[in-house]
Protein backbone atom coordinates (compact mmCIF):
# COMPACT_ATOMS: atom_id res chain seq x y z
CA UNK A 1 0.00 0.00 0.00
CA UNK A 2 1.20 3.73 -0.77
CA UNK A 3 0.62 5.75 2.40
CA UNK A 4 1.52 9.41 2.64
CA UNK A 5 3.12 10.44 5.46
CA UNK A 6 2.61 13.83 6.87
CA UNK A 7 4.24 15.77 9.86
CA UNK A 8 2.74 19.09 9.49
CA UNK A 9 3.95 22.17 11.41
CA UNK A 10 2.44 25.53 11.65
CA UNK A 11 4.00 27.03 8.29
CA UNK A 12 5.72 23.81 7.32
CA UNK A 13 4.71 20.13 5.98
CA UNK A 14 7.13 17.29 6.21
CA UNK A 15 5.88 13.85 4.23
CA UNK A 16 7.45 10.96 2.84
CA UNK A 17 5.70 8.55 0.50
CA UNK A 18 5.99 4.61 1.76
CA UNK A 19 5.33 1.74 -0.50
CA UNK A 20 4.30 -0.51 2.75
CA UNK A 21 4.66 -4.02 1.16
CA UNK A 22 8.23 -3.38 -0.15
CA UNK A 23 8.68 -1.24 3.17
CA UNK A 24 10.57 1.77 1.11
CA UNK A 25 10.66 5.30 0.70
CA UNK A 26 9.40 6.36 -2.53
CA UNK A 27 9.56 9.88 -2.22
CA UNK A 28 10.29 12.67 0.99
CA UNK A 29 9.93 16.32 0.56
CA UNK A 30 9.03 19.57 2.95
CA UNK A 31 6.90 22.07 2.51
CA UNK A 32 8.60 25.24 4.01
CA UNK A 33 6.94 28.88 4.92
CA UNK A 34 3.48 28.17 4.74
CA UNK A 35 1.04 31.40 4.66
CA UNK A 36 5.03 33.17 3.80
CA UNK A 37 6.68 33.52 0.72
CA UNK A 38 6.60 29.49 0.25
CA UNK A 39 9.24 26.64 -0.55
CA UNK A 40 9.11 23.14 -1.41
CA UNK A 41 12.02 20.57 -1.47
CA UNK A 42 11.46 17.29 -2.86
CA UNK A 43 12.84 13.94 -3.70
CA UNK A 44 11.63 11.08 -5.34
CA UNK A 45 14.48 8.09 -3.92
CA UNK A 46 14.36 5.59 -6.72
CA UNK A 47 16.04 7.39 -9.46
CA UNK A 48 17.52 10.40 -7.19
CA UNK A 49 15.70 13.21 -9.12
CA UNK A 50 15.18 16.08 -7.41
CA UNK A 51 12.87 19.34 -7.26
CA UNK A 52 13.33 23.04 -5.61
CA UNK A 53 11.25 25.79 -6.38
CA UNK A 54 9.94 29.00 -3.94
CA UNK A 55 6.24 28.73 -4.73
CA UNK A 56 3.14 30.66 -3.29
CA UNK A 57 1.61 28.25 -0.88
CA UNK A 58 -1.06 30.05 1.22
CA UNK A 59 -2.37 27.40 3.33
CA UNK A 60 -1.59 23.34 4.34
CA UNK A 61 -4.26 22.63 1.78
CA UNK A 62 -2.20 24.58 -1.36
CA UNK A 63 0.70 22.71 -0.02
CA UNK A 64 -0.98 19.29 -0.30
CA UNK A 65 -2.10 20.21 -3.63
CA UNK A 66 1.54 20.58 -4.59
CA UNK A 67 3.08 18.03 -2.90
CA UNK A 68 0.41 15.35 -4.79
CA UNK A 69 1.41 17.46 -7.96
CA UNK A 70 5.35 16.57 -7.61
CA UNK A 71 4.08 13.07 -6.72
CA UNK A 72 2.60 12.51 -9.98
CA UNK A 73 5.35 14.52 -12.07
CA UNK A 74 7.02 12.43 -15.12
CA UNK A 75 10.19 13.62 -13.76
CA UNK A 76 10.84 13.37 -10.40
CA UNK A 77 6.80 12.24 -9.17
CA UNK A 78 6.96 8.10 -8.26
CA UNK A 79 2.94 7.28 -8.65
CA UNK A 80 0.99 7.96 -11.84
CA UNK A 81 -2.51 8.37 -10.70
CA UNK A 82 -3.72 10.29 -7.42
CA UNK A 83 -5.58 6.53 -6.98
CA UNK A 84 -1.93 5.13 -5.91
CA UNK A 85 -1.50 7.19 -3.02
CA UNK A 86 -4.16 4.73 -0.58
CA UNK A 87 -3.91 6.60 2.64
CA UNK A 88 -2.40 9.44 4.50
CA UNK A 89 -0.84 8.54 8.23
CA UNK A 90 -1.00 11.97 10.23
CA UNK A 91 1.42 12.26 13.12
CA UNK A 92 -0.28 13.83 15.93
CA UNK A 93 1.94 15.13 18.86
CA UNK A 94 -0.96 15.07 21.68
CA UNK A 95 -3.79 12.77 21.47
CA UNK A 96 -4.36 14.01 25.29
CA UNK A 97 -6.62 11.26 27.43
CA UNK A 98 -8.88 10.32 24.24
CA UNK A 99 -6.54 8.46 22.21
CA UNK A 100 -4.39 5.25 23.26
CA UNK A 101 -4.21 4.14 20.07
CA UNK A 102 -4.14 5.09 16.41
CA UNK A 103 -7.66 6.09 14.64
CA UNK A 104 -9.31 6.39 11.01
CA UNK A 105 -10.53 10.06 11.03
CA UNK A 106 -13.93 11.12 10.93
CA UNK A 107 -15.91 13.88 12.19
CA UNK A 108 -15.74 12.61 16.08
CA UNK A 109 -11.79 11.95 16.08
CA UNK A 110 -11.46 15.34 14.48
CA UNK A 111 -13.89 17.40 17.20
CA UNK A 112 -11.93 15.42 19.98
CA UNK A 113 -8.22 16.29 18.88
CA UNK A 114 -9.74 19.97 18.74
CA UNK A 115 -10.48 19.31 22.36
CA UNK A 116 -6.46 18.67 22.36
CA UNK A 117 -5.38 22.01 21.10
CA UNK A 118 -5.48 23.70 24.65
CA UNK A 119 -2.40 21.08 25.40
CA UNK A 120 -0.36 21.47 22.37
CA UNK A 121 -2.16 24.86 21.22
CA UNK A 122 1.15 25.43 18.26
CA UNK A 123 1.06 21.78 17.21
CA UNK A 124 -2.16 20.82 17.33
CA UNK A 125 -3.56 24.14 15.59
CA UNK A 126 -1.07 23.16 12.85
CA UNK A 127 -2.09 19.38 12.15
CA UNK A 128 -5.94 20.03 11.82
CA UNK A 129 -4.40 22.22 9.23
CA UNK A 130 -2.37 19.58 7.72
CA UNK A 131 -5.88 17.23 7.71
CA UNK A 132 -7.75 19.68 6.32
CA UNK A 133 -5.80 20.66 3.86
CA UNK A 134 -5.37 16.74 2.85
CA UNK A 135 -9.04 16.23 3.06
CA UNK A 136 -9.70 19.46 0.66
CA UNK A 137 -6.65 18.12 -1.63
CA UNK A 138 -7.33 14.50 -1.61
CA UNK A 139 -11.04 13.96 -1.05
CA UNK A 140 -12.18 9.99 -0.03
CA UNK A 141 -8.27 9.18 -0.01
CA UNK A 142 -8.26 7.39 4.23
CA UNK A 143 -7.00 9.65 6.37
CA UNK A 144 -5.19 7.67 10.15
CA UNK A 145 -3.75 10.02 12.57
CA UNK A 146 -0.97 8.63 14.98
CA UNK A 147 -0.49 9.85 18.43
CA UNK A 148 2.62 10.66 19.89
CA UNK A 149 1.32 10.67 23.37
CA UNK A 150 -0.34 7.22 22.57
CA UNK A 151 2.06 4.71 23.63
CA UNK A 152 2.60 6.75 26.86
CA UNK A 153 -1.34 5.83 27.68
CA UNK A 154 -0.54 2.27 29.37
CA UNK A 155 1.44 4.19 32.68
CA UNK A 156 -0.20 3.36 35.76
CA UNK A 157 -1.97 6.24 37.68
CA UNK A 158 1.14 7.29 40.37
CA UNK A 159 3.25 7.81 37.08
CA UNK A 160 1.22 10.42 35.48
CA UNK A 161 -0.72 12.22 38.41
CA UNK A 162 1.08 15.11 40.20
CA UNK A 163 1.11 15.98 43.95
CA UNK A 164 -1.02 18.64 43.37
CA UNK A 165 -4.93 18.81 44.24
CA UNK A 166 -6.86 15.92 42.12
CA UNK A 167 -9.04 19.00 41.22
CA UNK A 168 -6.61 19.86 38.78
CA UNK A 169 -6.36 16.62 36.69
CA UNK A 170 -10.14 16.43 36.97
CA UNK A 171 -10.89 20.03 35.98
CA UNK A 172 -7.80 20.75 33.74
CA UNK A 173 -6.32 17.41 32.69
CA UNK A 174 -3.35 18.22 34.45
CA UNK A 175 -1.13 14.89 34.46
CA UNK A 176 1.71 13.52 32.72
CA UNK A 177 1.36 12.63 28.99
CA UNK A 178 4.74 11.99 27.56
CA UNK A 179 6.66 12.97 24.26
CA UNK A 180 8.14 11.05 21.67
CA UNK A 181 5.78 8.02 21.92
CA UNK A 182 6.27 6.58 18.59
CA UNK A 183 10.00 6.90 18.14
CA UNK A 184 9.63 4.66 22.01
CA UNK A 185 7.50 2.56 20.79
CA UNK A 186 9.42 2.07 17.49
CA UNK A 187 12.85 1.55 19.24
CA UNK A 188 11.51 -0.45 22.01
CA UNK A 189 9.73 -2.91 19.83
CA UNK A 190 13.24 -3.63 17.87
CA UNK A 191 14.79 -3.72 20.79
CA UNK A 192 12.61 -6.48 22.29
CA UNK A 193 13.01 -8.92 18.88
CA UNK A 194 16.68 -8.86 20.43
CA UNK A 195 16.50 -10.55 23.51
CA UNK A 196 16.08 -13.55 24.14
CA UNK A 197 12.85 -13.86 25.98
CA UNK A 198 8.58 -13.43 25.79
CA UNK A 199 7.45 -10.13 25.29
CA UNK A 200 6.00 -10.00 28.78
CA UNK A 201 9.39 -10.73 31.03
CA UNK A 202 11.04 -7.57 29.28
CA UNK A 203 12.20 -4.67 30.91
CA UNK A 204 13.71 -2.02 28.76
CA UNK A 205 14.60 1.65 29.10
CA UNK A 206 14.43 3.88 25.94
CA UNK A 207 16.68 7.03 25.54
CA UNK A 208 15.49 9.05 22.95
CA UNK A 209 17.83 11.83 22.64
CA UNK A 210 17.74 14.97 20.18
CA UNK A 211 16.87 18.54 20.31
CA UNK A 212 13.99 17.51 22.51
CA UNK A 213 14.54 14.02 24.71
CA UNK A 214 13.34 11.75 26.75
CA UNK A 215 13.80 8.49 28.34
CA UNK A 216 10.69 6.17 28.69
CA UNK A 217 10.48 2.74 31.09
CA UNK A 218 9.28 0.00 28.85
CA UNK A 219 8.09 -3.15 30.90
CA UNK A 220 6.29 -6.12 28.99
CA UNK A 221 6.65 -4.00 25.72
CA UNK A 222 3.87 -1.44 27.36
CA UNK A 223 5.12 2.10 28.45
CA UNK A 224 4.88 2.61 32.16
CA UNK A 225 6.75 5.75 32.98
CA UNK A 226 8.29 8.78 30.76
CA UNK A 227 10.35 11.70 31.65
CA UNK A 228 8.20 14.38 29.83
CA UNK A 229 5.40 15.39 30.82
CA UNK A 230 1.88 17.41 31.04
CA UNK A 231 4.50 19.06 28.00
CA UNK A 232 7.50 18.62 26.62
CA UNK A 233 9.39 20.94 29.50
CA UNK A 234 10.33 18.36 31.87
CA UNK A 235 12.71 15.61 32.22
CA UNK A 236 16.20 16.16 31.30
CA UNK A 237 17.69 19.21 30.16
CA UNK A 238 17.74 19.69 26.09
CA UNK A 239 18.61 21.90 23.71
CA UNK A 240 17.11 24.95 25.13
CA UNK A 241 14.55 23.53 27.55
CA UNK A 242 14.99 23.46 31.27
CA UNK A 243 13.94 19.85 31.92
CA UNK A 244 12.95 19.68 35.74
CA UNK A 245 13.96 21.59 37.96
CA UNK A 246 11.92 23.05 41.65
CA UNK A 247 8.69 24.68 40.31
CA UNK A 248 9.70 27.36 43.15
CA UNK A 249 11.89 28.45 40.63
CA UNK A 250 9.96 29.95 38.13
CA UNK A 251 7.80 32.25 40.52
CA UNK A 252 11.66 33.76 41.94
CA UNK A 253 12.92 34.13 38.23
CA UNK A 254 9.28 35.69 37.11
CA UNK A 255 9.86 38.06 40.10
CA UNK A 256 13.28 38.84 39.86
CA UNK A 257 13.49 38.87 35.73
CA UNK A 258 9.79 41.12 36.00
CA UNK A 259 8.62 38.09 33.23
CA UNK A 260 5.20 37.69 31.86
CA UNK A 261 3.51 33.99 32.19
CA UNK A 262 4.69 33.81 28.36
CA UNK A 263 7.87 35.68 28.72
CA UNK A 264 8.75 32.70 31.58
CA UNK A 265 7.34 30.03 29.54
CA UNK A 266 9.70 31.13 26.72
CA UNK A 267 12.60 31.52 28.73
CA UNK A 268 11.84 28.23 29.92
CA UNK A 269 11.67 26.60 26.31
CA UNK A 270 14.18 28.35 24.31
CA UNK A 271 16.69 30.32 26.83
CA UNK A 272 17.12 27.19 28.66
CA UNK A 273 19.62 23.49 28.91
CA UNK A 274 22.50 22.92 26.85
CA UNK A 275 22.10 26.78 25.25
CA UNK A 276 21.24 28.48 28.86
CA UNK A 277 24.08 26.33 30.52
CA UNK A 278 27.04 26.63 28.15
CA UNK A 279 25.95 29.68 26.98
CA UNK A 280 27.06 28.60 23.43
CA UNK A 281 24.68 26.78 21.50
CA UNK A 282 21.93 24.46 21.68
CA UNK A 283 23.39 22.08 19.17
CA UNK A 284 25.41 19.34 21.07
CA UNK A 285 28.00 19.58 18.52
CA UNK A 286 29.01 22.76 18.39
CA UNK A 287 28.43 22.28 22.79
CA UNK A 288 31.21 19.32 22.12
CA UNK A 289 33.46 21.64 20.05
CA UNK A 290 33.55 23.81 22.98
CA UNK A 291 34.35 21.52 25.51
CA UNK A 292 37.57 20.41 23.16
CA UNK A 293 38.34 24.11 23.05
CA UNK A 294 38.17 24.01 27.39
CA UNK A 295 35.07 25.81 27.65
CA UNK A 296 34.11 24.87 31.39
CA UNK A 297 30.64 25.79 30.55
CA UNK A 298 29.94 23.80 27.70
CA UNK A 299 31.12 20.64 29.47
CA UNK A 300 29.06 21.12 32.99
CA UNK A 301 25.74 21.38 30.82
CA UNK A 302 26.94 18.05 28.97
CA UNK A 303 28.24 16.89 32.53
CA UNK A 304 24.61 17.94 34.12
CA UNK A 305 22.87 15.81 30.69
CA UNK A 306 24.85 12.54 31.34
CA UNK A 307 24.09 12.68 34.61
CA UNK A 308 20.11 13.41 34.95
CA UNK A 309 20.11 10.33 31.99
CA UNK A 310 21.96 8.28 34.88
CA UNK A 311 19.45 9.42 37.38
CA UNK A 312 16.46 8.47 35.29
CA UNK A 313 18.20 5.12 34.28
CA UNK A 314 18.65 4.54 38.10
CA UNK A 315 15.09 5.27 38.49
CA UNK A 316 13.48 3.60 36.42
CA UNK A 317 15.53 0.07 36.92
CA UNK A 318 13.71 0.48 40.05
CA UNK A 319 10.79 0.95 39.38
CA UNK A 320 10.74 -2.19 36.78
CA UNK A 321 12.37 -4.27 39.42
CA UNK A 322 15.18 -5.09 36.78
CA UNK A 323 16.57 -4.38 33.28
CA UNK A 324 17.36 -6.53 30.63
CA UNK A 325 18.09 -3.52 28.00
CA UNK A 326 19.33 0.15 27.30
CA UNK A 327 18.64 1.88 24.13
CA UNK A 328 20.03 5.43 22.58
CA UNK A 329 18.22 7.22 20.04
CA UNK A 330 17.52 10.30 17.71
CA UNK A 331 19.97 12.82 17.07
CA UNK A 332 21.86 12.69 20.05
CA UNK A 333 21.55 9.26 20.78
CA UNK A 334 22.68 7.72 17.82
CA UNK A 335 25.60 10.08 16.97
CA UNK A 336 27.06 11.04 20.27
CA UNK A 337 29.29 8.75 21.30
CA UNK A 338 31.20 10.32 23.69
CA UNK A 339 27.55 11.42 25.91
CA UNK A 340 26.64 7.77 25.56
CA UNK A 341 30.06 6.29 27.32
CA UNK A 342 29.42 9.02 29.71
CA UNK A 343 26.11 7.87 30.88
CA UNK A 344 27.40 4.46 31.14
CA UNK A 345 30.54 5.17 32.95
CA UNK A 346 30.21 3.29 36.95
CA UNK A 347 27.37 1.08 35.62
CA UNK A 348 28.57 -2.20 36.06
CA UNK A 349 26.88 -2.04 39.65
CA UNK A 350 23.25 -2.75 37.47
CA UNK A 351 24.86 -5.26 35.60
CA UNK A 352 26.38 -3.23 32.66
CA UNK A 353 29.02 -4.00 30.93
CA UNK A 354 29.62 -1.23 28.52
CA UNK A 355 32.02 -2.09 25.41
CA UNK A 356 33.88 1.28 24.84
CA UNK A 357 35.27 0.15 21.56
CA UNK A 358 32.56 -0.53 20.14
CA UNK A 359 30.51 2.75 20.96
CA UNK A 360 33.73 4.57 19.42
CA UNK A 361 33.46 2.28 16.02
CA UNK A 362 29.54 2.29 15.90
CA UNK A 363 27.53 2.56 12.56
CA UNK A 364 25.31 5.26 11.84
CA UNK A 365 22.13 4.03 10.63
CA UNK A 366 22.37 0.44 11.76
CA UNK A 367 21.58 -1.39 15.08
CA UNK A 368 24.67 -1.21 17.21
CA UNK A 369 25.18 -3.43 20.14
CA UNK A 370 27.26 -1.40 22.88
CA UNK A 371 27.76 -4.10 25.67
CA UNK A 372 30.13 -6.66 25.81
CA UNK A 373 28.76 -10.06 24.98
CA UNK A 374 28.37 -11.66 28.39
CA UNK A 375 27.12 -8.27 29.92
CA UNK A 376 23.67 -8.91 31.91
CA UNK A 377 22.08 -5.38 30.22
CA UNK A 378 22.78 -5.32 26.77
CA UNK A 379 23.27 -1.55 25.18
CA UNK A 380 22.17 -0.99 21.87
CA UNK A 381 22.14 2.00 19.60
CA UNK A 382 18.84 1.85 17.22
CA UNK A 383 17.92 4.28 14.65
CA UNK A 384 14.73 5.51 15.10
CA UNK A 385 12.24 5.62 12.92
CA UNK A 386 8.66 6.86 13.59
CA UNK A 387 7.44 7.35 9.94
CA UNK A 388 7.62 3.88 9.72
CA UNK A 389 5.13 3.21 12.41
CA UNK A 390 2.88 5.60 10.96
CA UNK A 391 2.83 4.16 7.36
CA UNK A 392 2.16 0.51 8.93
CA UNK A 393 -0.30 1.71 11.80
CA UNK A 394 -2.23 3.48 8.68
CA UNK A 395 -2.05 0.38 6.46
CA UNK A 396 -3.38 -1.83 9.17
CA UNK A 397 -6.16 0.17 9.68
CA UNK A 398 -7.25 1.10 6.47
CA UNK A 399 -6.74 -2.23 5.04
CA UNK A 400 -9.41 -3.39 7.33
CA UNK A 401 -12.05 -1.21 5.82
P1 LIG B 1 17.11 15.46 16.57
O1 LIG B 1 16.22 16.39 17.32
O2 LIG B 1 16.81 14.02 16.81
O3 LIG B 1 17.22 15.79 15.10
O4 LIG B 1 18.59 15.68 17.16
C1 LIG B 1 19.28 16.91 17.09
C2 LIG B 1 20.52 16.82 17.97
O5 LIG B 1 21.34 15.73 17.51
C3 LIG B 1 21.40 18.07 17.94
O6 LIG B 1 21.76 18.44 19.27
C4 LIG B 1 22.63 17.62 17.19
O7 LIG B 1 23.78 18.24 17.65
C5 LIG B 1 22.70 16.14 17.51
N1 LIG B 1 23.47 15.46 16.48
C6 LIG B 1 23.10 15.20 15.22
N2 LIG B 1 24.13 14.61 14.54
C7 LIG B 1 25.16 14.53 15.41
C8 LIG B 1 26.50 14.05 15.35
N3 LIG B 1 26.99 13.53 14.21
N4 LIG B 1 27.26 14.11 16.48
C9 LIG B 1 26.77 14.62 17.62
N5 LIG B 1 25.53 15.11 17.74
C10 LIG B 1 24.73 15.06 16.67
Amino acid sequence: MNVLVVNAGSSSLKYQLFDTTRNVVLAKGLCDRIGLDGKITHKQLINGNTYEAEISMPNHAEATKLVVKCLLDDNYGCVKSMNEIEAVGHRIVHGGAYFSESVLLNDDVLAKLELCRDLAPLHTGAHIMGIQGCLEAMPGTPQVLVFDTAFHSTMPKPAYVYGIPYEMYEKYQVRRYGAHGTSHRYVAAECIKLLDKPVEETKVITCHLGNGSSISAVKGGKCIDTSMGFTPLAGVVMGTRCGDMDPAIVPFIMEKEGFTPDEMNAFMNKKCGLLGVSGVSSDCRDVNDAIDNGNERAKLAIDILAYQIKKYIGSYTAAMNGLDAIVFTAGIGENNDSLRADIMKDMEFFGIKFDEEANKNFKRGEVNLLSAPDSKVKVYMIPTNEELVIASDTEKLVSAL
